[in-house]
Parts: structure tokens; sequence; C-alpha cells
């Protein structure tokens, strides 16, 4: 079998650490397997990097930012080539540049375009293990570019499915994906498994545990994950194409946190108007969720929708410098201490009541819910942030997700 095991960053933030990794690896590549090794940069040295450079310069260029970001892995794999090579075992690390893995040009979130086989092929053929730094690859000018936060998840997917590998294992510190973040619902279960679009509606909910772009890649080239710990051997959760038989009404519980709700009232009720207000955000890259258009009241109607707090400032100034010509709105409201709970789950497809359920047991638990938004097979409520523990474990209770 050709294995690609992907390690995050905490599964080797110590040399204590990267010997158990190595070790195993080992234990795959000594019972004859081929094992492609993917790794994150050792702890949070990626923030550490970030920080340097920000106080060296602030506007730093992001190519720049892009070439040291990437050191963070190149450290990770050479390091773990030397725990290999200590125990006894052949390995090699090689970076995005020697594996060739092409990216388009964007610094910072760069996506993959092409990963270049041959060179991992000579490696895994003489009986090596080969050890890859995650997150990273070049563009065509020859530069470094890095994927986004959490990318090394859509190395190792990549790689799997370039390399048509038989598993590709996504190891982190907890043990799988779970009903609910165990440290919000503390009777969380862990799912033995969940389809790719649970997985993709929960890792954009900010669940976490994957890199969205890597269960995108999962799904487009079916490649089948399995999420489990490096500090156990636990079984973990297989990520896999929807299975018809078992579609779970409702397989988790996100809390999301990072919620901005913005209202703007008194716009003209007339074409064009949603348009504008979206168009003018798009501008300066804020990305928008939970829209809501009021009914309309005379003359005038509301839009109010939220953002991500990193872009609550950048919002506020572009409605507001906006707000008296072009919108020509009353009144722009801002809240922040709002929290974004959902419930997801494939089966609620094809099973009415899931979002009443919901809203029942929001309602027993006396949570006012100030917006509402859906997907196929998502029902998100936006509520006070003081309730979003409360929320999550009625809901999770109401839904008998528990252990
Ligand atoms: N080291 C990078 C980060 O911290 C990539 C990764 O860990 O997946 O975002
Ligand atoms: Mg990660």
């Amino acid at each position: 079998m050709l294995i690609v095991k992907k390690f995050g960053g905490t599964s080797v933030a110590n040399k204590e650490r990267i010997f158990n990794v190595a070790k195993r690896c080992i234990e795959d590549y000594r019972e004859g397997h081929q094992v492609v090794v993917v790794l994150s940069a050792m702890g949070k040295q990626t923030d550490v990097l970030l920080d340097m450079a920000k106080d060296i310069n602030p506007k730093a260029h992001k190519r720049e930012l892009d070439m040291l970001l990437t050191t963070g892995e190149q450290t990770s794999v050479a390091l773990m080539a030397m725990a290999m090579d200590s125990l006894g075992v052949p390995a090699v690390s090689l970076n995005a540049f020697q594996v060739a893995m092409h990216t388009t040009s964007d610094y910072g979130n760069a996506r993959l375009r092409k990963i270049d086989a041959k060179r991992i092929r000579y490696e895994l053929d003489n009986r090596r293990i080969v050890v890859i730094t995650g997150f990273q690859g070049i563009n065509k000018y020859n530069d470094y570019t890095t994927l986004g936060r959490g990318g090394s998840d859509t190395t190792a997917v990549a790689l799997a499915a370039a390399l048509n590998a038989d598993a590709c294992e996504i190891y982190t510190d907890v043990d799988g994906v779970f009903t609910a973040d165990p440290r919000v619902v503390p009777n969380a279960r862990k799912l033995s498994e969940i389809t790719y679009d649970e997985m993709l509606e929960l890792a954009s909910l900010g669940a976490g545990v994957l890199h969205n772009r890597s269960v995108e890649m999962a799904k487009k080239y079916g490649v089948q994950l399995v999420v489990r710990s490096s500090l156990n051997t636990n079984e973990g959760t297989v990520v896999k194409e929807d299975n018809k038989m078992e579609k779970m009404l409702v397989s988790g519980v996100a809390t999301d946190k990072n919620v901005v709700h913005f209202a703007v009232e008194g716009l003209e009720n007339k074409p064009g108007v949603a348009f504008k207000l979206f168009h003018h955000l798009a501008n300066h890259n804020v990305n928008v969720d939970m829209i809501l258009q009021s009914v309309e009241h005379g003359e005038s109607q509301d839009i109010s929708f939220t953002v991500t707090e990193d872009m609550a400032d950048i919002a506020m100034e572009t409605l507001e410098r906006h707000g008296d010509t072009s919108l020509k709105c009353d009144n722009i409201k801002m809240v922040k201490d709002v929290a974004k709970v959902s419930i997801v789950g494939a089966g609620m497809m094809s099973n009415p009541g899931v979002a009443a359920k919901m809203f029942e047991a929001l309602y027993d638990a006396g949570i006012n819910i100030r917006q509402i938004s859906t997907s196929e097979i998502r029902v998100s409520v936006l509520i006070d942030e003081k309730y979003a523990e409360p929320a999550a474990q009625a809901v999770h209770d109401a839904f008998s997700l528990e252990e």
C-alpha cells in the first residue's frame, strides 16, 4: 500500500513528539508499505514567524511572508528525516520546490495546480520514507507560496490524489471529528464516519479539524480520509462519500463566535440596492454570510448579514463611506457579541421537521434567535454570544447526539 500520513503542528511540537511520529511511520514502513509523510510547522512556529515579520515590518510584502513561513515546514521535515535515520530507517525530506508542487501565484492563499510525482516515486522505489513540507508550493516565478492557514491538510490530500494513494491519514491532537466541540459540549461523541459534504459544512463553520479546501479536494478526487489522533491509537473518523444506508439526520453541532452582525436599515426599496451594498463590501474583500433582507415596509427595507470579526471594521468603514451617497440608508448597526450555532446532517435533506426541532430546543432553553440561514444539509441560527454554549448543549441534547 501507499500511505500518505499528515501530522499537524502539535504532533511534531518537540523532540519527543517528533520521535513518536517517526516511530508510527516506521511501523507502516516495516510492514512493507510505501510511506509519504506530510508535516506542518512545529507547534506554533507559523504564528511565531508571523509575529517576527510584523515586528520588523507590519506591511511586509506577501512574497516575503511566504518565503519566511515556508521555513517552518522545512524545519519539521528535515528534523523528521534525521529522526527516522537515527532509528535506522532511510528517509528523505523534500520541500515544495524539490517535489515541484505548482500553485497559483497568490501569496498567502495559493491554490495547488499540479504536483509532479516523479521525484517522490523515485524515492519510494528506493525504499525511503518521503517526508514532505505541507502548506507550501511554488508559483510560475519559482517563488514560494503558501496555501492559507491550516493548508497542510490540503497538501496531504493533493499528494494522495496525485500518487493515487491507498490511504490518506490526517493526524491531529484530537481523536477525530466530534458531534460538537468537546470544550463546548462535554458529552460530545466521536463520529465513526462523516460525509464530505457534512465535513465541508463543519470545516467552513469553524470546526477547525480540517482545512476546508482539503475536504473539497478529497471529494473531487474521491480520496477517503481518516482523521485521528497522533497521541493514541484510537480509530478516528472516516470522511467519505455519502453512505445512503445510514444518513445521519444530524451529525454535529458547530459553534462559531467569530461573527459580527450588521443591519443596514432604511435602504431604498428598489432594484440594485442589494447589488450595490454587497458590491462595495466585495470590493474591500469582505466576505459576508447569513444575508437577510427584511420584508419591505413601504418605501424602505433593511438588509442584515454577518461577517467575521477581523472584517468588522473594514465592513463598517465601507458602509459608512457609502451610507449617505450611494446606499442612502438611515442607519447602520453593528453587534459584536453574537454567535452562530449550526446543525449539520446529510439526512435533513429528506426529513422535514429538523429545523423545527432545533428551534424548539432553543425556545425551551429560553434563547432568542436573531437570524436564520440554511443550506440543504445545514441550519444555522444567530444568537447572543453569551448563550453559545447553552444553545449548543440544548440542540445537541435535542438530537440525542451524546455518548
Ligand atoms: N503551519 C501552517 C499553519 O499553521 C499550515 C498548517 O499547519 O497546516 O497554518
Ligand atoms: Mg490544522
